[in-house]
This record gives structure tokens, sequence and C-alpha cells, in this order.
């Protein structure tokens, strides 16, 4: 059985330009090859086990040639694969979507074309420049500016685009003076409204605006490169009125969003839609230990202990989600002196209406080793229920002093493997924001880093740009507690006075 291939527009950038159908068949395919333009944040709507091609076309680089990509789709399919083929902005629009679907027909291979959003409308539209409008123009043509002008073998038709009211041309940086000079030659008023726009329609879009006489060298002079549309017409004039996208007041923001179950993608959508660059980090799960045994043995036998050390609040949930199956609650605690590594941790204990006799003011095993020392503690029965790997400074310490110490296993992490890569990722390229909705995002983010990082993020929220906005006291004071300075806290605890509270900020 042959399979099918969908060749599938991904729209500008902003993925929320995608079309409902191109949605449901990402979402059911099989296979998925995509290129440089599509939005990586798209991939994530196929199936997990979709496998997915990366078959590049950055400017020059091409990663794998026309013909074999054209293979590639047709193999795929043979295999009886159902296959999503997506491309940037529209497949038919210089997209050789085309050409993929003659290769398809001439093998037999079933197809469908879900066509996208282009980036010649959308980017112009997301800089405030409506490609037709009947003050300015009743026609626009889209050329490409890819082929040399110079060339003898040259087909664009200069003479007749320098008499249509706006000329959309795509794939034109690099070649941008000859073009406009072109056009000039051929007849356009050199005083005529032209505009580049580049990443059109995602937060690092970038709008550089002239005339068709001096473009070329203001988009020189700052630098913009590839991929960029240029409009050209008096149209182009129209952005001063109408540019929405680049005042909505998070646009460019830069904002990390650690992913807390289904909260995060509401946050992340309200602060998209304000015009931010999201980047999501999901943070650890927490799953029960392997063996559950230890944890509800040591629980049965509580009396037995005068001290129980908590060293997260992770684990002082898991154990008094432990504690309640065996219908049991804090007054089994009665006979036990509590501590708890940092202020979190104690928190975690005060929700359980139990006070820690020591809590440790940072979030290091040696901190509450200090503390812990101040007590004198020996010749004690001492449980520490805590996260399957850990380290082992701790008890060996406690140990050491003559004490009797008894690890169990409460819970253990897992952490996606991408989490660290992605904020190292995210750190490297530089942040504006954090957003925090619950103590354990602060506690699981700064978890990921390493001593420096903390440190580092800590600088940068005192001294730096860096935003760091927390939904709720709670929240705020485990921040604090890890050194960072919260800039942004709304009255209300929900994601929408967050959103809101954090677009005031970055307004004012
Ligand atoms: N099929 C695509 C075009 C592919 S050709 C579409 O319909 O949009 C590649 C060119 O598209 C780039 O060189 C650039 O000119 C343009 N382009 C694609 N995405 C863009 C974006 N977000 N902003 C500006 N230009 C973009």
């Amino acid at each position: 059985m042959s399979g099918k291939v969908y060749l599938v527009g991904a729209g500008p950038g902003d993925p929320g330009l995608l079309t409902l159908k191109g949605a449901r068949v990402l979402a059911s395919c099989d296979a998925l090859v995509y290129d440089w333009l599509a939005n990586p944040e798209l991939l994530d709507l196929a199936p997990e086990s979709a496998v997915r091609v990366y078959v590049g076309k950055k400017g020059g680089d091409h990663t794998m040639s026309q013909e074999r990509i054209s293979q590639l789709l047709c193999d795929l399919a043979a295999d009886g694969k159902t296959v999503v083929r997506l491309k940037g902005g529209d497949p038919f629009v210089f997209g050789r979507g085309g050409e993929e679907a003659s290769a398809l027909a001439a093998q037999g291979h079933a197809f469908e074309v879900v066509p996208g959003v282009t980036s010649a409308i959308a980017a112009p539209a997301y800089a405030g420049i409506p490609v037709t409008d009947r003050r300015a123009t009743t026609e626009v043509a889209f050329v490409t500016g890819h082929e040399d002008p110079n060339k003898p073998e040259s087909t664009i038709k200069w003479q007749a685009l320098a008499q249509i009211g706006t000329v959309v041309c795509l794939m034109g940086v690099k070649n941008l003076p000859i073009i406009c000079a072109k056009l000039i030659e051929a007849g356009r008023d050199p005083a005529t409204p032209a505009a580049c726009v580049r990443w059109g329609s995602t937060p690092q879009q970038q709008t550089v605006t002239g005339t068709l006489a001096d473009l070329p060298q203001k988009v020189a002079e700052v630098g913009l490169k590839p991929p960029a549309i240029t409009i050209v017409g008096q149209v182009a004039a129209l952005r001063e009125e109408l540019a929405w996208f680049e005042k909505l007041p998070l646009f460019g923001k830069r904002i990390l969003v650690t992913r807390a179950r289904s909260q995060a993608s509401r946050l992340s959508e309200g602060l998209q839609s304000l015009g931010a660059k999201i980047i999501e980090v999901p943070t650890i799960s927490f799953l029960p230990p392997e063996d559950p045994e230890p944890l509800e043995t040591a629980i049965s036998m509580l009396d037995d202990f005068h001290w129980v050390i908590f060293t997260s609040p992770n684990g002082v949930e898991a154990f008094f989600s432990v504690l309640g199956e065996a219908k049991k609650d804090a007054r089994s605690l009665a006979g036990c002196k509590l501590a708890a590594i940092g202020p979190a941790t104690a928190a975690a204990l005060e929700g359980h209406g139990i006070t820690a006799e020591v809590t440790a003011r940072t979030f290091q095993a040696e901190g509450l080793i200090e503390s812990l020392e101040a007590h004198g503690i020996t010749g004690q029965r001492v449980l520490i229920p805590r996260a399957a790997q850990a380290r082992e400074v701790l008890p060996e310490t406690i140990a050491s002093w003559g004490n009797l110490v008894q690890v169990v296993p409460a819970y253990r992490t897992v952490r996606p493997p991408e989490s660290t890569m992605l904020l190292a990722k995210a750190l490297s390229e530089g942040l504006d924001a954090i957003t925090f909705t619950a103590s354990s995002t602060v506690t699981n983010l700064m978890e990921m880093l390493d001593q420096t990082g903390r440190d580092l993020l800590a600088q940068q929220s005192k001294e730096g740009g860096l935003v760091v906005a927390a939904i709720g006291p709670i929240t705020a004071d485990t921040a604090r507690g890890y050194g960072l300075e919260v800039k942004v806290q709304p009255a209300k605890f929900t994601i929408e006075a967050l959103t809101e509270a954090l677009s005031a900020y970055f307004a004012s």
C-alpha cells in the first residue's frame, strides 16, 4: 500500500498562522520532512513517534538537493507512510512545492496540498503594510529576487513590474541594490516608499523603511540578512499608521517559561499574543521510587526516629502522600525533630502544619550541615527521606557525628533530557524575563543549573536586564531564597494577572 504525502504550508513563522488542516495532518503523520523556514515549534505537533527529517536549504547551504528531497518523499510514500512535507509560508509560492508534487505524480504517489499563509503577504501585514489598498493600488505582483537580474537568461519583466502598484520581492536581500536600480531604470519613481521585513510575524521581526532609491543603503547599514521580504509601493507608507505588531507591549522580549503541567501553555500563549518570544523549558517530573517499601517501613516506625531531615519540597510531598496512604497524618511526627534544607522545604512542611526546628538558609547540604552542627546532634536516629539519587555528603557527615542515619528513597526525578540543553541555550542567547508559576518551578529550574549558573542568574536579576516574575508571595520567596531579585509580582495569583503585570512592567 502506497502512503500519501501532504505538502503543507507552515505559514510565515508565527505558529498560530498554521491552518487547522495543516495541524490535523501534522498530528497524524508517520514522517515529517521540513526545512529551515518552518517554525520548529510546529514539529512538536507531530506524534513523538514520527520520523523527522531536516532537509535544510538556508540560502546557498542546501543540506539535501531538490532531487533527493523529491525522491525521499517518493520513497517514504512507497513505504506506505503518511508524510507531511512542511514548507515555510505556502508550498506553491516560491517553495518548489510544484516540483515535489510533480515527482510524486510521476511516480504514482498520492498527495494533497495544504496551502499556507505566505510570507509574501504575512510579513508585510505584520509590519503594518497591506499589500493592496484601494487608496494606494489595485495590483500586486510577487517576484523572486533570487535570480541575478543581470544574467542574460533572467526572465524577470522589469518594465512590466515597474508599472505594478505593489511589488513584493522574496529572496531579494542580496540582490536588493540591483533590484531597486532595475525598477528605477524601468521608470519607477525613486521616491516610491519601500520596506524590508525580516523574520516577519516572529518576535525577531525587523523592519527597515525608506524609498526605492535609499532602501538598499539603509538595509546595508543595519546589516539586514535573509529571510526578508521587500515591498515597493505607496502601500509601504501606510506602515506609519498601521504598524501594530512591533508595538505590542512584549514585542521581541525573550521570556523563559518554566513548564509546570498544563499551566505553561496558557501562560506561553498569553505572553506570545503580546509579542514575546517564548522559550519553554520543561522542568522535572517526579515519580514514586522504584521500591516503595523502605519509605513505607520507615513511616510505620516513625516513633523510632529522633530526627527527620527533609532535603526538598518534593521529599516533603512524597513523604506526606505515603503517610496519608497509611491513614496517618502530621501527628505521627510529634516525637521527631525536623530539619529542612532551605526556605522552600520549610514552607512545604508548613503547608502540612509543621514548623521545622532547623532550617538552613541556603539550598545546599552544606548549609544544613552547618545549621545542624550548631545543635550538636549525636547518638540519635535520623531519617532522611529524599530523592533516589542524591549526594552523600549530608548522611555521611551526620553519621560521622555518631548518629544512626537511615536514608530512604521518597521519589525519583526524571528530567526531560533536552531541558538542560534548552536552558543553557536560552541563557547563552540572553533572556529578558523568567516566569515562575509555582515554587517548584523555581526549584526545578535552579536545580538544573550548577552554582555558577545560579550565581549568574541571581546577578542578572539584580544588575542585568533580567526580569524575574513570580505568580505569588511563596513563589517569590523561593526565588529570593536562590538570590534572585523578583521585579514582577501580580496582586492576584493568576496566570492572567502575571501576564498583565509583566506586560505593564515592560510598557512602563
Ligand atoms: N514558500 C515561502 C517562500 C519561500 S522562498 C512562502 O510562501 O513564504 C524563501 C523566502 O521567503 C525568503 O528568502 C524570504 O524572502 C521569504 N520569507 C519566508 N519567511 C519569511 C519571514 N518570516 N519573513 C520575511 N521573509 C520571509
